[in-house]
């Protein structure tokens, strides 16, 4: 018998220990697979039945998230993720209720002349307990739980809010906002963008839509049908992060898009990564083709800018112009620009 067979023998509970040697047998004689020694360690401790199926359900849901097929051994770090992560989500929905969210807005500059061509509102949270949270640990847990159409809605009034206040003073600023993949999938995405847009009496053309790769090819023609929606209603549509998804060039030719944002894992390698000027220089080429709109994103240095420049990029965003701001800051920050580029 081996090793990790054996090991099932020091399990104290009779029933818990046939069931685990019976799999183990299997998994051996008709996949040749080993189980770990580690789980027969593991059942050395009198646990009762009732913790053990909790922790295999713990593991199981690990694998799940992890997209199936696939199998985990549980371990104490597991429980601290979902308790923390069912944390976060409760704190989530308390922050919607208690106004906790705000947006900040992060510049995209021409690299022409230096103005301004529009804002990235950015989701901010800062929770009493948690401190600041970044929306890169939040956004994707809502995106599992489904309460990101919630965040999403309330994002989506919020900037339509605000374009309409720089509007109404004479500055009007495209404001981009991300849409998610759930939150565009919605039956009536199209229809509660127009009612935002009729009740706030925004021009549509000042909101922007970022979507990423992933919402163009999940259903293809439900979401090419949905974009043409939006382009009729006067909005601009942006693929955010381009070149990360598993997306096919046909999309470009097809869908009603109208600008490509650079990802910034592209451009942290400019100038001096081969593979990422030849990947930047190519997109850029190939969005003059197509006579679309390009934004670099995540430009941090005057080296990158320069050599975007030389591309004839058309516009960047950002560190080296300015993080996300409040709305406040912003109006400051594009009153400077407006002084530098007269
Ligand atoms: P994103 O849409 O690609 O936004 C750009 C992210 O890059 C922002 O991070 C921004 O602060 C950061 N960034 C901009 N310039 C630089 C730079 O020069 N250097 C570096 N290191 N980073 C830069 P943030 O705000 O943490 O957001 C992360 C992601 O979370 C966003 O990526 C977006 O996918 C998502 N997100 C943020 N707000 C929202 C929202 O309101 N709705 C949805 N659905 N997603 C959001
Ligand atoms: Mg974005
Ligand atoms: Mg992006």
């Amino acid at each position: 018998m081996s090793h990790e067979l054996r090991t099932s023998w020091r399990c104290k509970n009779p029933a818990l220990r046939g069931f685990l040697f019976l799999q183990r047998a299997s998994l051996k004689r008709y996949f040749g697979i080993d189980t770990s020694s580690l789980m027969g360690k593991k059942i050395t401790h009198a646990y009762s039945n009732c913790f053990i199926f909790n922790c295999a359900d713990t593991a199981m849901a690990c694998v799940k998230d992890r997209g199936r097929g696939n199998f985990r051994f549980y371990q104490p770090q597991m429980n601290v993720d979902l308790l923390s992560r069912m944390k976060m989500d409760h704190a989530m929905r308390q922050a919607l209720v208690q106004g906790q969210f705000r947006l900040h807005y992060q510049p995209q500059i021409s690299l022409c002349n230096g103005s301004l061509l529009g804002a990235e509102a950015l989701i901010r949270w800062t929770d009493p307990e948690m401190g600041n949270v970044s929306p890169v640990s939040f956004i994707p847990l809502a995106e599992e739980s489904g309460f990101i159409i919630n965040i999403g809605n309330w994002v989506m009034d919020e900037a339509v809010r605000q374009a309409v206040l720089w509007e109404q003073a004479g500055h009007p600023v495209v404001v981009s906002v991300n849409v998610s993949a759930l939150q565009f999938q919605q039956p009536d995405f199209v229809e509660r963008v127009a009612g935002t847009l009729r009740s706030s009496g925004l021009t549509p053309a000042l909101l922007e839509l970022e979507l990423t790769e992933s919402i163009l090819v999940r259903d293809a023609d439900e979401a090419l049908a949905r974009l043409h929606s939006l382009k009729t209603l006067g909005v601009v549509l942006a693929i955010d992060d381009f070149g990360t998804g598993y997306s096919s060039l046909a999309y470009l030719k097809k869908f009603p898009i109208s600008k490509l944002k650079i990802d910034r894992t592209f451009v942290t390698g400019l100038p001096a990564d081969e593979s990422d000027r030849a990947i930047v220089g190519a997109t850029i080429a190939m969005a003059r083709a197509l006579k679309l709109a390009v934004v670099a994103e995540g430009v941090e240095t005057e080296a990158q800018r320069e050599f975007l420049q030389g591309l004839q990029c058309a516009s960047y965003q950002g560190f080296l112009c300015s993080p996300a701001l409040s709305a406040l800051e912003f109006e400051t920050l594009v009153a400077k620009l407006a002084t530098c580029t007269a």
